[in-house]
């Protein structure tokens, strides 16, 4: 991309309504804007980002066996009355009316839309168990809409749906989900951590909400310093196998971690000093078992292996694909700006030609966008030097490639890698090396 020619309206001061940090570098790193009170438009640069948050969290849905479908925004309020949840969501579901004055909802979330496309078509305990998912826009009419993309009304969320035949198999696609989010977050740099969640009635000790750590975190949180020591994750475990998956969720669930809603003040002073951990954090997803409240409630049953009706067993499982992009920033930037994980970066490198119009400059510059487009921004702009040094490091680039005249003429540029501050003058050739 071409930054003359490109829509990344960079700020230099500060947004006065921006509170915390990831919503000021978004505004000013060009990467959103406010449409109406927490619903955001994603420019080019902030959809790049959302779409490589998307995708890791899909490749890792997939590697887990869940299976991608798209299901609407906008729902029936039939099914919402089936469920009972018509009445029970309030004021947060935005309900709408159609032209032949039919009752229609924009969905805060799709358990009775997926429940419903289940029993049209699932009729036997064979075909399951099945996880879905789908990467979709929601609408909660939040009363605090604030924080940027962090708690917007609209907001775009993984959410995928387990349908197992019994309490053991729920079990087992629970553990899957955790695994699945683990290495999902891991693989953002991020290092979440697993804390007990409300669970309802039937959840039991399955429901669990994924903290990224950060000072702007709404949530109080409490946690065993054996978080931060090891990586669960990293383990080899096979996600396909229950022992590996028994073994995994054990780990994740002995030591002590909960937000300021579960926290258990007995089990917390049972802790040794020397390994309590208190903060803030984010939610960026949660896994939560439910049962059969929505089957049976729904009146769907498949027929169980000695033919007698059985209403399947289910799970729910969101990740804040939007909110991911702001807790991503809580957790990599510094006083210049953001400073993007590679897995994530909008663009991995930037070329930043310090005079445009000068022959040697503009034939480098050109000549290493061509190699490295479309994963690099080219500053192009007739700006001067210190405004394109303070847009990079602002916008977060992993790699800056500096082209000035002086070195240009001896065909050397300079490479900086954003996360260290570490520059070098290369020649064009081992620039590229690094890079690619
Ligand atoms: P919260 O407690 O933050 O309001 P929630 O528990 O209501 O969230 P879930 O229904 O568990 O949210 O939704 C799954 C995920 O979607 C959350 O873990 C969070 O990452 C994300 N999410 C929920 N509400 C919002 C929002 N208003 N803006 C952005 N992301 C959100
Ligand atoms: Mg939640």
């Amino acid at each position: 991309m071409r930054l003359s020619r490109s829509l990344v309206p960079t700020l230099k001061e500060t947004p006065a309504e921006a509170q915390i940090v990831s919503h000021r570098l978004m505004l000013r790193a060009g990467l959103v804007r406010q449409t109406a009170a927490g619903i955001y438009a994603w420019l080019p640069a902030g959809l790049r980002v959302l779409q490589n948050v998307a995708a890791i969290v899909r490749a890792e849905q997939d590697a887990a066996g869940a299976q991608e479908l798209l299901m609407p925004t906008i729902q029936p309020a039939e099914l919402w009355r089936e469920s009972g949840r018509y009445e029970d969501y309030g004021k947060e579901m935005l309900r709408l009316k159609d032209r032949h004055e039919r009752d229609l909802v924009y969905g805060p979330t799709n358990e009775e839309m997926i429940t419903d496309l289940f029993r049209q078509s699932v009729h036997s305990y064979r075909a399951l168990p099945q996880i879905l998912y789908h990467i979709q826009w929601k609408f909660r009419d939040e009363v605090r809409p604030r924080f940027g993309v962090m708690r917007g009304r609209e907001f775009l969320m993984k959410d995928a749906y387990s349908f197992d035949i019994d309490y053991a198999g729920a079990v087992v696609s629970y553990r899957r989900m955790m695994l699945a989010y683990m290495r999902t977050f891991r693989r953002m740099g991020l290092k979440a951590i697993p804390m007990r969640a409300e669970s309802g009635p039937i959840g039991g000790n399955m429901s669990h909400e994924f903290i990224i750590l950060a000072p702007t975190g709404e949530s109080a949180v409490y946690y065993d310093a054996a978080f931060e020591e090891i990586d669960y994750s990293a383990s080899g475990f096979n996600i396909f196998s229950d022992a590996d998956l028994e073994h995994f969720f054990t780990l994740m669930t002995t030591h002590y971690a909960a937000t300021d809603e579960k926290h258990d003040a007995a089990a917390w002073a049972e802790l040794t000093l020397g390994r309590k951990r208190e903060g803030r954090g984010i939610e960026v997803g949660h896994v939560f078992y439910f049962g059969t409240k929505y089957s049976a409630a729904m009146g769907f049953s498949v027929a169980g292996p000695d033919g007698r009706p059985v209403a399947p067993e289910m799970g729910s499982y969101g990740i804040g694909v939007s909110r991911l992009v702001g807790a991503l920033i809580e957790a990599f930037h510094d006083e210049a700006g953001i400073i993007w994980p590679d897995a994530v970066a909008p663009f991995r490198t930037a070329i930043l030609n310090l005079k445009p119009g000068d022959a040697a400059c503009d034939r480098i510059a050109e000549g290493l966008y061509e190699k490295l487009a479309p994963s690099a921004l080219y500053d192009d702009r007739d700006e001067r030097a210190g405004v394109k040094f303070a847009d990079a490091d602002l916008m977060g680039h992993p790699w800056q490639i500096v082209v000035g005249p002086r070195g240009a003429a001896a065909g050397r540029v300079e490479l900086k890698r954003r996360a260290s501050g570490e520059r070098e003058e290369v020649g064009t050739e081992s620039a590229l090396a690094r890079i690619i």
